[in-house]
């Protein structure tokens, strides 16, 4: 099933910067189980668009409801556009978002990364030239506790949190070594981190209920039948787009 829908006009500027009204068009497609919905604000004939294309629904949000559409309706579109869009590549089961874990996908939270200082480094190295040398020696070399414990400190180390305590002797906080290489915080969404990497992280958890892990294959939630009724009853468009 196809459809073509022009739900609003919304706002767009000219070449010479002038504020213009221009009308959006929406194809929705349902085809074996998989919604797809696309948009285009104001489409000319040389297949260029005077405002957003594609996954534009928040500019079209924002637009002016026409013809038959009501601002009601387009609130529903544009809510069932960001909930059921491409439904068969969900990296959550259905118990995972009764339980809140596609929003819980989404919100960010900060990792913070830390290097060893050169102080650290510097006391492991000494261990390890008078470790050598005492062997060397045919002695026994024996570290204490606490050297113990400064010579298997990790070279690198990230945190959910700032570091304190103890390890805030050892550490001091990352410095990017070349463009594009992340600094001392960095800023992620808990469905791209694991467990391990974040104590809130949902990447590969298990469901309680039927065990999938999270994000580690594309599964399709099946639109309810009255939203795809909803939307294939929609006032097919006045007008025939240059292209959609
Ligand atoms: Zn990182
Ligand atoms: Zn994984
Ligand atoms: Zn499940």
């Amino acid at each position: 099933m196809k459809k073509v829908v022009s739900p609003c006009f919304c706002k767009v500027y000219t070449r010479s910067g002038n504020e213009a009204a221009a009308r959006a068009f929406c194809e929705i497609q349902f085809e074996d189980g998989r919604l797809s919905i696309t948009g285009v604000i104001g489409p000319m004939p040389s297949g260029n668009c005077r405002g957003g294309a594609g996954q534009c629904v928040d500019a079209i949000r924002k637009g002016h409801p026409c013809d038959e559409w009501t601002q009601e309706m387009l609130d529903k579109f544009c809510s069932i556009w960001d909930e059921w869009h491409l439904n068969d590549m969900r990296p959550y089961c259905k118990h995972q978002k009764e339980l809140g874990w596609n929003k819980l996908a989404v919100t960010p939270v900060t990792l913070y990364h830390y290097r060893l200082n050169s102080k650290t480094l510097r006391r492991q190295e000494s261990m390890k030239k008078s470790s050598w040398k005492m062997l060397c020696d045919g002695m026994t070399a024996a570290l204490n506790d606490n050297q113990i414990e400064v010579a298997k400190l990790p070279y690198s180390l990230t945190l959910p949190h700032e570091i304190s305590g103890d390890a805030a002797l050892y550490y001091e906080p990352q410095k990017p070594l070349y463009p594009g290489m992340a600094g001392a915080t960095e800023t992620k969404t808990l469905g791209w981190l694991h467990p391990e990497e974040h104590p809130d992280g949902i990447l590969g958890k298990p469901c309680p209920v039927c065990g999938y892990k999270y994000g580690h294959s594309w599964l399709t939630e099946e639109v309810p039948q009255d939203v795809i009724d909803w939307l294939f009853n929609l006032p097919e468009s006045p007008v025939e787009p240059a292209w959609v």
